[in-house]
């Protein structure tokens, strides 16, 4: 006379849209259906270097819930420290905004998958990585302080130039310094230009000496704990075969759009770091970047 009983018939019936149907896509996390094939990308900028994480799909909804909103608020916190980060970090996040979106539609999983979903936990407006927010606010307030107080001071030119962001430079086959005339009076400068290369010392909290050497195939971990957890990895080649091994190289490219070619080119990539240098203080210059699939 009544519904039979079931432990799921909670879990199912007391949704408001009712009806969970199998779609015939599983989630990658649990093995729930229904589930929607999207990507959820993190992103972090550390000033020389940068990292790109993604995680495939597909999701069902409560582990794309969960992945969104601890992967968008990793971004919203790591995602602003260096000039491109500035540029590429809004695009990760909407990019995490669109995904989500189709994650949400989803009516919860059919009960009774291989695993138990992920538990999304509190939404990310309730948590406090989204005032993370305010990161490039400050900095674009900053910009429209320093550029009115450059207006104000003296109708001559004379006075404070606004801070112009600088675009994303092209490869240069010259560093500037070298291409600027000497002043007779020489200014004492931090910077030697005569040996550029010489500056290009990727100081950065992702240690990684052995990058230069890394060829496709090749095999690296983090000496110091989990390559897809750790926020200061040191980096190491080991052999492919060794336990130790977190990480397979698939391919190196080069150039200003190098973590976009990993997208392209290592579809399975889903690690990525960027290595970048700096003329004297100068904006970075990615020069390569490492397409990684973690294991
Ligand atoms: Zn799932």
């Amino acid at each position: 006379m009544s519904m039979p009983e079931s432990p799921f018939r909670d879990a199912v019936f007391t949704q408001p849209d009712g009806f969970s149907q199998p779609n015939g896509v599983y989630c990658r996390y649990c093995g729930a259906t229904p589930a929607v094939d999207v990507d959820f990308r993190a992103h972090r900028g550390l000033i020389f270097m940068m990292q790109f994480r993604k995680l495939p799909g597909p999701f069902c909804r409560e582990c794309g819930l969960a992945v969104f909103r601890k992967m968008t608020g990793d971004s919203l916190v790591q995602g602003w420290w260096g000039l491109m980060s500035m540029v590429i970090n809004p695009f990760t996040i909407l990019m995490n905004v669109g995904a989500r979106y189709q994650v949400a539609k989803l009516p919860p999983p059919v009960p009774g998958a291989p695993r138990q979903p992920m538990s999304p936990g509190r939404p990310l407006l309730q948590r406090w990585q989204i005032a993370g927010v305010l990161v490039p606010l400050a900095v674009a307030g900053l910009i429209i302080a320093g550029a009115a107080s450059g207006n104000s001071s003296s109708s001559s030119n004379s006075g404070y130039k606004p801070y112009v962001p600088p675009t994303i430079p092209s490869i240069p086959s010259f560093p500037s310094v070298q291409s600027m005339p000497s002043f007779p009076s020489a200014p004492a400068a931090p910077v030697v230009p005569g040996n550029p290369t010489t500056s290009a010392t990727p100081t950065t909290p992702v240690n990684f000496p052995d990058s230069d050497k890394v060829k496709p195939g090749d095999c690296v971990w983090d000496t110091k704990g989990d390559v897809k957890t750790d926020t200061h990895p040191k980096m190491e080649i080991v052999s492919c075969g060794d336990d130790r091994s977190q990480a397979t190289v698939l391919g190196k490219t080069s150039g200003p759009t190098a973590e976009s070619q990993c997208d392209t080119s290592f579809p399975d990539s889903d690690l990525v770091y960027t290595h970048s240098y700096s003329y004297g203080g100068g904006p970075e210059i990615v020069d390569y970047a490492l397409c990684m699939q973690t294991k």
